[in-house]
């Protein structure tokens, strides 16, 4: 029991899910750097599209934080999101395997130090956008205080933007709360390819980081937003798991609907977390794990809780 409680919180600490009753910072940095070689897997999309790859936050000593799309494009090298802090130069060694480019502009899904952790790794020339909220909760990082606030974003938009142009064109949305109140989407119109970031992070119950603003109540209709909103893409980079098309897109959307409705009624019917959480059936979802959905419903009953 302490060993799982353990490494639950291990897994709370390196990725920003707050553990069930746990309180504990939205993100916090690994006591100690990994032991290991710094790993990071390079996969090829397309011709000037990559990502870093994921490692998974259940092994502390391997994980690098979240996917990292790394664009090629004629001014420079675009990264989404950065990983954990610690990991600029494994980045930077596999960028140099596929291009001389320099980093010219980063932008982050969202403000956890999985996914902004080296943004100052790559010099104070380089761009950094972000969601309007996506800063403020940036703002209130140890990561960026201090001299660090040189790295924090400087352009900033609130619902939609559009970055460059022509084959180099990236577009990024906002479409409302989720997994925080700050997250982006960056479509790659030329190349057909969508990072959700953590809005569609793993097929499982969904983490919703109510200090940043998040909210599993409002994820399923952002989701549904964004379905309705983005279309002509076929390959979507998730937060933290293999590559994903549309069709699974959906079927997430359609799978956080189900446990928020399931939990509302769970909720009304007087039943408590772990009853709601051993009633909720994942079968009907190929693929998808049983790990994380206590820990939704958990945070959708603090959620509604607070509602008045
Ligand atoms: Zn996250």
């Amino acid at each position: 029991m302490l060993d799982t409680m353990k490494r639950l919180l291990a897994l709370a600490v390196l990725t920003g899910v707050g553990a069930i009753s746990m309180t504990v910072a939205a993100y916090q940095p690994p006591a100690a750097p990994p032991a290991g070689p710094r790993v990071i897997d390079l996969e090829k999309l397309k011709d000037n599209l990559y990502v870093l790859t994921s490692s998974s936050p259940a092994d502390r000593t391997t994980f690098s934080g979240g996917n990292v799309a790394v664009f090629i494009t004629d001014g420079g090298v675009t990264l989404v999101d950065t990983k954990l802090a610690g990991w600029g130069q494994a980045i930077l060694d596999k960028l140099k395997t596929i291009t001389d480019k320099p980093v010219t502009r980063i932008i982050n899904t969202h403000t956890h130090g999985d996914h902004t952790g080296n943004d100052n790794f790559f010099g104070t020339s380089v761009e950094i956008v972000a969601q309007d909220n996506t800063k403020a909760n940036m703002e209130k990082m140890d990561a960026f205080k201090g001299d660090n606030a040189k790295f924090l974003p400087k352009k900033t938009y609130t619902d939609k933007l559009t970055l460059g142009s022509g084959k180099d064109r990236i577009d990024l949305y906002y479409f409302g709360a989720g997994h925080t109140n700050g997250d982006t989407f960056v479509v790659f119109p030329a190349l057909r390819v969508l990072h959700t970031g953590d809005m569609f992070a793993w097929k499982d119950g969904p983490y919703c980081d109510l200090t940043n603003g998040g909210s599993c109540v409002a994820l399923p209709r952002t989701l549904q937003k964004v379905i309705a909103g983005i279309k002509d893409v076929d390959t979507i980079i998730p937060g933290h798991s293999p590559m994903q098309t549309p069709t699974d897109l959906q079927m997430f959307q359609r799978f956080t609907a189900d446990l928020l409705s399931h939990s509302v009624d769970a909720m009304k019917a007087g039943k408590s977390v772990d009853d709601a959480a051993a009633a909720f059936k994942v079968d009907k979802y190929p693929g998808y794990k049983n790990e994380r959905v206590k820990a939704a419903i958990q945070s959708i009953y603090d959620e509604l809780k607070k509602k008045p």
